[in-house]
């Protein structure tokens, strides 16, 4: 299990291996750990790195979805500062787009480059733009004012806190009954958000026990500081007229590792119901991730990070290191081939591979 983190550094140089500048030229999309580990280590190598991210500054999730009082601004800035030293360009606020629908976070772009843009302009190309779509329970009554997502309103709170939102747009839970559904990183985020904002009550809900939680340290503190944890539910309805009355779980249980419902129902009153079940990878081009491997390669294209399946930090951290040292291998062997660097695959090509899988 990961260990909950207060420190942040993304850089690891060591004894900088090559300072000569090489005339080749990469393109990370992503200023999320896994992005800024890579950025840090071709730039350590001499390769001319561009970093693209939508968000006003680099950090991705640990800057703002991530609560100010865990991981403090102050400290993701020190270690951007790091990476900037090293001669990486950011260009923030400058969504990178192919087909992506609107995504969380979109309103601070003021900027949109087209991912074949970028495929002309650059050697190679870095796609760690992590999980930015929340999940939501398709269930009746989920509309109903009063029902949000976790990520949604840890990135208001945070952006407020930090100061790109002002202050009237941070919610407020006072004298409310709040029901959280989930039980990972993101529920312990969001209870205690809720509690912090004067919530009246917080319940968390799980459709394991709190033992199968990865953050079940973090939920023995909160129910020591009055959370109360509903183990063994899921909802199935949110009843209220217009605002969230109350809602409806059924009862479940583990059979050989998965997850059954029940006939078994029973209802909690709330005002505010959050879903913190999981986010979605968020990919410029959504179906490059079941492309053929060989067409990706060929194109230049690598992944790291939350944008194959969300984690953690280290993961991230460890994942853009490693296809950073893949990155120079490939542009390494393509420039002593003397092989053209433009792309001899377009995306439409990649689109039509993926529509096998
Ligand atoms: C509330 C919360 C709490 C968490 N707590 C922990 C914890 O305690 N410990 C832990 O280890 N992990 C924790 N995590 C998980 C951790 O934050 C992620 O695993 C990690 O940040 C993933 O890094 P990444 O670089 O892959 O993606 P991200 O950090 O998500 O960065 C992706 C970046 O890509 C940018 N981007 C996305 N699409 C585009 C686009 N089209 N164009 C330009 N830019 C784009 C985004 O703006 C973002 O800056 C938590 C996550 C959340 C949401």
């Amino acid at each position: 299990m990961e260990k909950r983190v207060s420190e942040m550094k993304f850089c690891f140089c060591g004894e900088k291996k090559d300072s000569r500048v090489k005339p080749l030229r990469v393109a990370i999309i992503g200023a999320g750990p896994a992005g800024l580990s890579a950025a840090c280590s071709l730039a350590c190598d001499g390769f001319d790195v561009h970093v693209y991210d939508k968000m006003p500054e680099p950090g991705g999730m640990v800057a703002f979805g991530i609560p100010e009082w865990r991981i403090p601004i102050s400290k993701v800035r020190q270690a951007v500062k790091e990476i900037e030293e090293l001669g990486v360009v950011f260009h923030m606020r400058t969504k990178v787009v192919y087909d992506s629908p609107k995504e969380l976070g979109d309103e601070f772009a003021e900027r949109f480059v087209s991912l074949e843009k970028l495929m002309k302009e650059y050697d190679a190309i870095l796609i760690a733009t992590g999980a930015w779509r929340p999940r939501i329970l398709d269930i009746p009554g989920k509309e109903l004012k009063g029902v949000e997502n976790a990520l949604q309103l840890l990135l208001r709170i945070n952006l407020a806190r930090i100061g790109y939102l002002p202050q009237t747009k941070m919610p407020s839970f006072e004298g409310k009954r709040v029901v959280v559904i989930g039980a990972g990183y993101t529920a312990v985020d969001v209870a205690k958000e809720a509690k912090l904002l004067g919530a009246k009550s917080v319940t968390i809900a799980y459709r394991r026990s709190l033992q199968d939680s990865y953050a079940k340290n973090e939920f023995k503190k909160l129910i020591k500081e009055g959370v109360k944890f509903l183990e063994y539910v899921t909802p199935v309805r949110i009843f209220g007229d217009e605002n969230v009355r109350e809602v409806e779980f059924a009862k479940t249980k583990v059979v050989r590792g998965s997850v059954i419902t029940t006939e078994e129902k029973r209802t909690i009153p709330a005002d505010v119901i959050i879903f913190a079940i999981g986010q979605i990878p968020t990919n410029p081009i959504k179906e490059v991730l079941c492309s053929n491997e060989d067409i990706l390669k060929n194109a230049g294209i690598f992944f790291a990070g939350d944008v194959i399946s969300p984690r953690n930090i280290g993961t991230a951290i460890r994942e853009g290191r490693k296809v950073a040292e893949e990155i120079k291998a490939w542009l390494t062997e393509h420039a002593f081939l003397n092989i053209r660097l433009s792309y001899p695959v377009s995306l439409r090509d990649i689109s039509k591979s993926a529509t096998q899988c």
